[in-house]
């Protein structure tokens, strides 16, 4: 059955608020919200189109949480804590099981981080969501881009790689073991915005980024931000024990180029990229080894060369460069 704008919006996008910053909620023209008091407001959107960012055969579920998650993943990077989100929902019909099934993911992925829903705008058209993601941080302490300095070393939260491999798994390029498949396609689909993470290492951390274009792609804008360039060695990145499993096992797919290229140009991961002076080092060591936060340390930020802000890869010292049989993320266009 079909349903009017209004009434769609009542049945799946109008929940009591949890945070009691939301003075009014979905139902008026505007959300009226309060930002609390000396906090700074970090806003972030982020839109995904049927068939370009997802594939067609997404249920309504994935596409919901992979819409929240990968928005939210931006509040992650700048070490906020994230309060309320709106909605933009152009939809080819209405639905009703379709929308049941969406905002049950919706809600459901919302739900760890207490986040409202508190407004939106809905439409007819090609399937298209768009989530705005809103959240604060104390004043002038949100993490950015722009402040890694020579002599940081470099860390990674999570595994790599696992983002490019879904797809990859997605596209029936690869195939995996059921465990492993439900693993790669969970990543893919909720990958979880590395709040907390950035929380507890914002007092530590000079420079941060979300990946979500690949490591390489978004060292790079640290790079160009700070002015700096970044070494990367690559027999340190962290690498998922199942896909490191299949590698060792010779699985077509997963040959060790396959594996160390998509960890550095597959996009999709949203884990968290950041610099940590040496004097923060022990601190943000001591996080890992008692377990607080889960980071690799995978290289350090050099001076630049001739005026160019680069990120260089190298094993053992030896440069080495990502296959281009790997490089770059596809969408799933032809
Ligand atoms: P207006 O025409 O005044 O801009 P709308 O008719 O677009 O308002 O929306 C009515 C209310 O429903 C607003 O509070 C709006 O924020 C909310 N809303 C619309 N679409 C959505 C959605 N997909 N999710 C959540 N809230 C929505
Ligand atoms: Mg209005």
């Amino acid at each position: 059955m079909s349903l009017n704008e209004f009434s769609l919006i009542k049945q799946f996008f109008t929940r009591q608020a949890q945070q009691s910053s939301v003075i009014k909620s979905v139902g008026d023209d505007c959300a009226i919200l309060s930002v609390p008091h000396n906090q700074q407001l970090v806003v972030s959107m982020d839109t995904l189109v049927a068939g370009r960012h997802f594939p067609e055969s997404a249920t309504p579920y994935q596409i919901a949480t992979r819409a929240f998650c990968t928005s939210v993943s931006d509040l992650a990077a700048m070490g906020a804590t994230p309060l309320w989100f709106t909605l933009g929902l152009t939809l080819p019909s209405s639905d009703e099981q379709w929308l049941s099934q969406f905002s049950e993911g919706l809600f459901a992925a919302a739900k760890p981080f207490n986040m409202d829903l508190v407004g939106g705008d809905t439409t007819k058209g090609p399937l298209t969501i768009t989530v705005q993601a809103h959240g604060v941080v104390e004043k002038n302490c949100a993490l950015q881009r722009d402040a890694a300095q020579i002599g940081d070393r470099v860390f990674v939260s999570g595994y790599l790689g696992d983002g490019a491999a879904a797809l990859a798994l997605l596209q029936h390029k690869i195939t995996a073991s059921d465990e492993l498949s439900d693993y790669l396609v969970s990543r893919f689909y909720s990958p979880v915005p590395q709040i907390a993470l950035g929380q507890v290492i914002a007092p530590f951390t000079h420079a941060a980024i979300d990946i979500s274009d690949g490591l390489l792609a978004d060292a790079q804008h640290i790079a160009d931000a700070s002015q700096v360039s970044l070494v990367i060695d690559v027999d340190r990145l962290p690498i998922h024990p199942s896909l490191h499993d299949a590698m060792q096992k010779g699985m077509l797919g997963y040959e060790r180029d396959a594996i160390l290229s998509r960890a550095l140009t597959g996009g999709d991961d949203y884990q968290l990229l950041f610099t940590v002076s040496e004097s923060q080092l022990p601190a943000v060591n001591a996080l890992i080894e008692d377990k607080l936060i889960h980071a690799t340390e995978i290289g350090s930020v050099a001076a630049n060369t001739d005026e160019q802000y680069t990120v260089q890869c190298a094993i053992n010292g030896v440069p080495y460069s990502p296959s281009s049989l790997y490089r770059g993320y596809q969408h799933f266009t032809a």
